[in-house]
């Protein structure tokens, strides 16, 4: 009995037994080319098997029986609407067989063209182009794509064979080779498949056809498929549509092209239709880069005048119906035009802020949807200089992409270096095996930083986020050596002074000067980020440790600082031995000595920082200082600071020996500090309240947060703040004036989410330091994880890296259970995330949900963090972006 499920659904001239909303069944090719055919545009005559059939034919091995008939009768609606038969010898009617899954995948079979040519067709096509070259570069094609995809030869020995002939020849490409030569390749081509398969090249067209089906029906299931839909979170149990498509020529003569255009410039946002185009030549031409096309803009005027107003009319009636800019494949064969395909179009983050917004002002969306329609992580492109989508470039090693934007220089291998030739002029590259502290003079000289270890929250890559300064960390194929002042990468030797071009959006490093190009932001910006205003409710501030760090930021909106890292204060010009002699000190005296040096540049920064955050608040968190980061190194520095404090060498030397520790992640850091020496929290906390007074003073608002970090046990904070609210009433007495102020912590450790309830009887706020409490949840170092995490995502043991996503099921819970707590002890408790998490899209849309009050993350991460804030807010409102445009 005939099953009542439908495996085919056909397309072509104005009917279509699909649509767009049926993506699931048809794919989102096959559901395109049905939307379009129900509209009324030119698509060639095919028909679509179902994906839902994918999955049956991998699980039984075969096809239901009807199924071949099916196919049979929509072949013959093929043949009578293109007036050509499938096998005939004089008028052969040739298809191509492309997947097409529900979410577009690389890793699965793409395209076979020309389906149904073989000795006898062939024949047919030369007589019906008058081109025998054509038509044999046509077979020749054929069987290559078919012996790559369906017996899985790959295109290597086709190619092989083919630059031998074209060597012999002296020519350039293959189209250029004489009818002989190719009809000889083709002989040759089937050879290969018999000798390396064992079986004949299938002649006939039927049997080439299944062979075609079933080939990109497992192509669901091989191993780069599977990982591609793991990592990228797709359903196994989607399945991958089939289109069978009548084949139309741009390639039987000078009449005839094939192109892409797409109806908005994807760069900028312009409204213009614009694309590249070929004439007498095949899609794959045009992306292979073989030869060099033309802008359509061309086909304006002259010859192809007609074919450009019509396919201007059909972009606008696709973009129209969509709702979204098209990307849009074209063929015309002897001026007749074919629409191959529709989908929604990629486009930089510019382009997709100024087509949102315009769309707008077009009624062609509502302003909700625009506030959806842009990837908030897209923002990043808005505002740092990019490297050119259309430059082609060296890469000479790839890593974590951990701060944007795209910067030129001079490889250099020394901070010391990096800072002589930036005064001298330089634009310099700092490449460092993992920066420290000591670094931080060469990293403010240079315009990108590399390193060949670290991870996302890597020392390197913390401090050029907050800069704003382009930067690639964990490039683990660097091999630096900084005493030679080189790096080796993947067979490439790179000295210093040789020019590289740093890609922070993609993590590329490329060798030479690639051309970047400068975004600007504009009115479009400013009128998408009133509107995400205007519908979030998370707060967004941002992490800032400088006066100028804070200015920058609030400029990118944000509403306070979340996080001002103390220690940070103290990487600046000769500050770092003020530090340094004040962790080394041997005794309290000595340590209140170098506390003393350090107060007047605290409060002087703790002033400038209030001033440019005036009437919001400011979350000062006291010193969190991992001890490794500011010891000193190397003899030099050993002895400069030996000098400073008047010691001799070797009793310095034993000192900082003495504080060496096994794990300094787990260390004497946070709170420990304070504790162990109060009198640094002393200090701290003169330092923030004489600066607030000062503001006040000045008849500004101060908003004083202070944070106490690393906080594990109640008694810790209790203690902490005891000091803190001591030294606030002792200068409040001292000034004659008071300022209103908080006392919170930082939850990032386990113990204290679980013990939040206890911890928030003394906290006033929490802040969620998710980079220390992702890597004690999960027991792996933050500095060390670069050398294992990537290959841990690679592998899809985990999805995503967690210290730049935040690990929902595992770090999340642990959030919302102390906020839960939290709550449940003081209930107008105020909650933020201070992370690095608080900046990237999907944390922050957790956050909303978990019902913290605000995000802080870097600076130029701040209009990311307001724009994803607004989307979880319309996402849970239920308003869901209605474009079709997906297909
Ligand atoms: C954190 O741990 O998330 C945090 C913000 O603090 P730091 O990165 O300085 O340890
Ligand atoms: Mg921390």
């Amino acid at each position: 009995m005939p099953s009542l499920e439908r495996f085919v659904y056909a397309f072509g001239p104005g009917r279509a037994d699909g649509s767009a909303a049926m993506r699931d069944v048809l794919g989102g090719k096959g559901a395109g080319l049905a939307e379009m055919a129900n509209l009324g545009l030119p698509v060639p005559p095919g028909f679509t098997l179902s994906a839902k059939l994918c999955l049956r034919y991998l699980d039984d091995g075969t096809f239901p029986d009807e199924l071949r008939e099916e196919v049979g009768r929509h072949m013959k609606y093929v043949e009578q609407t293109t007036e050509r038969r499938f096998g005939d010898p004089a008028r052969p009617l040739l298809v191509s067989v492309r997947s097409g899954a529900a979410v577009s995948m690389p890793g699965m079979m793409e395209t076979i063209l020309n389906l149904g040519l073989n000795d006898e067709t062939v024949e047919g096509l030369i007589a019906g182009s008058g081109n025998p070259a054509f038509a044999y570069d046509s077979y020749r094609r054929f069987v290559m794509m078919y012996g790559d995809v369906v017996f899985d030869l790959g295109k290597e020995p086709f190619e092989e064979v083919l630059d031998a002939v074209k060597r012999r020849r002296k020519v350039p490409r293959g189209i250029d080779l004489p009818p002989d030569d190719l009809k000889a390749l083709v002989r040759e081509y089937k050879a290969i498949v018999q000798a390396r398969c064992g079986v004949p090249f299938p002649d006939h067209p039927s049997e080439q056809l299944w062979g075609a089906i079933e080939a990109v029906f497992k192509s669901w299931r091989t191993r780069r498929a599977i990982d591609y839909r793991r990592i990228h979170g797709i359903p196994d149990d989607m399945g991958t549509a089939v289109n069978i498509v009548a084949m139309v020529y741009g390639n039987m003569g000078e009449d005839c092209g094939t192109g892409v255009a797409f109806t908005r410039d994807c760069r900028t946002g312009e409204r213009a239709l614009n694309g590249d185009f070929l004439t007498n030549a095949q899609g794959e031409d045009v992306v292979s880069g073989a030869r060099t096309p033309d802008s359509i803009a061309k086909m304006k005027r002259g010859k192809f005048a007609k074919i450009y107003r019509e396919l201007d009319g059909m972009a606008e009636k696709l973009e129209r119906h969509f709702k979204d800019v098209q990307d849009i494949e074209f063929t015309f064969e002897h001026g007749r035009l074919f629409i191959l395909q529709t989908r929604r179009a990629q486009r930089t983050g510019l382009a997709a802020v100024r087509v949102a917004v315009e769309m707008v002002a077009e009624a062609l969306i509502t302003e909700d949807e625009a506030v959806q329609r842009v990837p908030p992580q897209d923002l990043d492109q808005v505002f740092h200089p990019m490297v050119d989508p259309q430059a082609s470039v060296t890469v000479v090693a790839k890593g974590l992409p951990a701060s944007p934007g795209a910067a030129i220089g001079e490889a250099v291998f020394d901070a010391d270096v990096a800072e002589a030739l930036a005064k001298k002029g330089h634009k310099v590259i700092l490449v460092r095996p993992e920066t420290s502290p000591e670094d931080f003079h060469g990293i403010v000289a240079a315009q990108a930083v590399v390193t060949a270890r670290g991870g996302m929250t890597s020392h390197a890559a913390i401090v050029a986020r907050g800069m704003g300064k382009t930067c690639v960390v964990g490039a683990k194929d660097l091999d630096v050596d900084p005493a030679a002042g080189r790096f080796r990468a993947n067979g490439r030797v790179v000295k210093q002074g040789q020019i590289l071009t740093v890609d922070g959006t993609t993590g590329r490093i490329i060798l030479g000067a690639a051309k970047l190009v400068q975004p600007k932001i504009g009115a479009h910006y400013e009128q998408l980020m009133r509107w995400a205003d205007a519908r979030r409710r998370l707060r967004v501030r941002t992490n800032a440790d400088t006066p100028a760090d804070a200015i920058r930021a609030r400029a990118f909106g944000a509403e306070g600082i979340g996080l001002c890292r103390t220690e940070h204060m103290f990487f600046e010009g000769n500050r770092i031995t003020a530090m340094r002699e004040m962790i080394v000190a041997p005794d309290e005296a000595g340590r209140r000595r170098a506390l003393a040096q350090l107060l007047p540049m605290q409060r002087a920064d703790f002033e400038g920082i209030f001033e440019a955050m005036v009437g919001y608040p400011v979350t000062i968190r006291l010193l969190d200082p991992p001890l490794h980061e500011f010891l000193p190194h190397t003899k030099e520095e050993l002895a400069g600071l030996a000098k400073a404090m008047k010691l001799p060498l070797r009793r310095l030397t034993a000192l900082v020996d003495g504080l060496v520790e096994a794990n300094p992640m787990l260390g004497h850091r946070g709170c420990r500090l304070g504790i162990t020496y109060p009198e640094i929290t002393e200090m701290q906390a003169r330092a923030i309240f004489e600066a607030a007074c000062r503001v006040v003073a000045r008849g500004k608002q101060a908003v004083v947060e202070v944070m106490i970090p690393l906080v594990a046990v109640a008694e810790e904070l209790r203690r902490q703040a005891a000091i803190v609210r001591r030294v606030a009433q002792e200068v409040f007495h001292a000034e004659g004036r008071a300022v209103p102020y908080l006392v919170g912590t930082m939850i990032e450790l386990p113990r204290a989410a679980l013990t939040a309830d206890d911890i928030a009887r003394e906290a006033e706020f929490f802040s969620f330091g998710t980079n220390d409490l992702t890597q004690t949840t999960f027991g792996l170092s933050r500095d060390d994880a670069g050398r294992f995490l990537p290959f841990y995502v690679e592998t899809g043991i985990l999805k995503d890296d967690p210290f730049q996503v935040l690990d929902q099921d595992g770090v999340g819970r642990l959030i919302e259970l102390a906020v839960k707590l939290g709550r449940g002890t003081r209930h107008d408790l105020k909650v933020g995330i201070c992370g690095e998490h608080g900046g990237e899209p999907s944390s922050v849309k957790f956050c909303h949900h978990a019902g913290l009050n605000y995000v802080s993350c870097s600076p130029f991460r701040v209009p990311i963090a307001r724009l994803a804030a607004a989307q979880a807010a319309l996402e849970e409102a239920g308003i869901i972006n209605r474009t079709k445009a997906t297909v």
